[in-house]
């Protein structure tokens, strides 16, 4: 069976993600795991958990609803739950305004899926969560290059303003302000990445680009950003809660993408998140700043004290990564590969996070610092900056 001829033609340009592929030799060795972002399982809130699953199966009227579809909408009442939270990060939103997703994920998936047809025009930051670059792939857009891209005929503009994966960089409120201003002139919409917004471990927060658009325009109704947000990493990405926040209109569309899909997301996984969060929230936030805060700082530590002259690297206010330029001569890919093989430390080399058509920095390095304790992470650090001083000197 000839299955290479069958493929759409929208297959042509998805390749298997790097991290994905390095995730599957992780679970064979033992690694010190620099790689990819995945929150710490041991700050996900079990007790809490189990006691609203508790409270699901013991009444049958709750447990009838949490086996049953839920609305392609969301279940009713976590849609309000983070319509008032979107609120409260000064984006006023009413139900309507709310589309859950499963994940944040497959919300890039359905605003790109809503605005792309082949050959359309895609701004996506340099460099970008590949992800997103994953699922817009799939709707074959030309992509444009922020900053720096002309946005003329651009459909969206895909932005991360917090802490934003894979660089750990924020955007400054004059960048926020400039990227609304480019929107209000050229017509293109933007679609917000808020995964890490509230991942902050020093600094005042700064109001996202879609509490500014409501700011401009007056209500999220005449805003041109539609928000991705998510629980993966304030809560637990099993449960596969995320959600689209935007113009009611909007909405309805990604509601009609979201029936096509898959009908709805799970209403037990729904129905559980949400009483995790009614009582939960702020401080499971706090539990994963906490951690996450001593992890980053311990990393950036190892950082100055491990890696040779000429290496540079981003300082994190929040979220789980940091970003390094190692010396020109050096191609990170070769470095990753033999601190894979050689020094059984994973790291993600920058070049895996440029869109195709956008030529990649070949000396760049993702490091997270979410996954393993300081101590590992500092002799992973220790390994990469001996690799690195061992390449530099060859
Ligand atoms: N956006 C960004 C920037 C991410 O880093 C991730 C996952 N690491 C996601 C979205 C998707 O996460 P999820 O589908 O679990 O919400």
């Amino acid at each position: 069976m000839d299955w290479d001829r069958l493929y759409a033609s929208r297959m042509r340009d998805v390749v298997a993600s790097d991290i994905r592929e390095r995730m599957k030799l992780l679970a064979a060795k033992q690694l010190i795991h620099l790689g990819g972002g995945l929150p710490d399982p041991d700050i996900f809130p079990y007790e809490a958990i189990a006691a609203a699953s508790n409270r699901i199966w013991a009444d049958r009227a709750v447990a009838r609803t949490a086996l049953q579809y839920a609305p392609s909408e969301g279940y009713g009442p976590l849609r309000a739950w983070i319509a008032a939270y979107m609120t409260g990060l000064g984006a006023p939103c009413a139900v309507d305004n709310i589309l859950i997703t499963n994940g944040s994920q497959q919300g890039l998936d359905f605003v790109a899926k809503l605005l792309l047809s082949p050959g359309d025009r895609a701004m996506v930051e340099i460099p970008s969560f590949i992800g997103a670059l994953r699922a817009f792939d799939a709707y074959q857009p030309t992509y444009v290059g922020l900053p720096g891209g002309n946005p003329t005929d651009v459909k969206f503009c895909y932005a991360g303003p917090d802490f934003r994966n894979p660089t750990g960089t924020t955007m400054t409120l004059a960048e926020r302000e400039a990227l609304l201003d480019m929107a209000d002139a050229s017509g293109m919409a933007i679609l917000e990445d808020g995964c890490y917004e509230r991942l902050r471990y020093d600094g005042a927060p700064l109001p996202s680009l879609i509490a500014l658009a409501c700011a401009r325009r007056g209500s999220v109704e005449a805003a041109p950003v539609l928000y991705t947000g998510t629980f993966s990493k304030m809560v637990a990405p099993s449960l596969r809660i995320g959600w689209i926040a935007g113009p009611a209109a909007v909405i309805r569309k990604l509601v009609l993408i979201k029936q096509a899909s898959d009908l709805a997301t799970s209403a037990l996984s729904q129905m559980l998140l949400l009483d995790v969060v009614e009582a939960h929230l702020e401080e499971t936030i706090a539990t994963a700043c906490a951690v996450y805060r001593e992890r980053r700082d311990s990393m950036l530590a190892a950082l100055a004290e491990h890696m040779p002259h000429g290496v540079r690297w981003s300082r994190p206010e929040g979220g789980l990564y940091i970003w390094i330029e190692l010396p020109e001569q050096i191609d990170a890919t070769v470095l990753t590969q033999r601190a894979l093989e050689e020094q059984g430390v994973s790291a993600i080399a920058g070049a895996a996070f440029y869109p195709r058509g956008i030529a990649a920095e070949r000396n760049t390095l993702r490091l997270s610092f979410s996954m393993i304790p300081t101590e590992p992470a500092r002799e992973g650090v220790y390994r990469l900056g001996a690799l690195t001083r061992e390449m530099l000197q060859s």
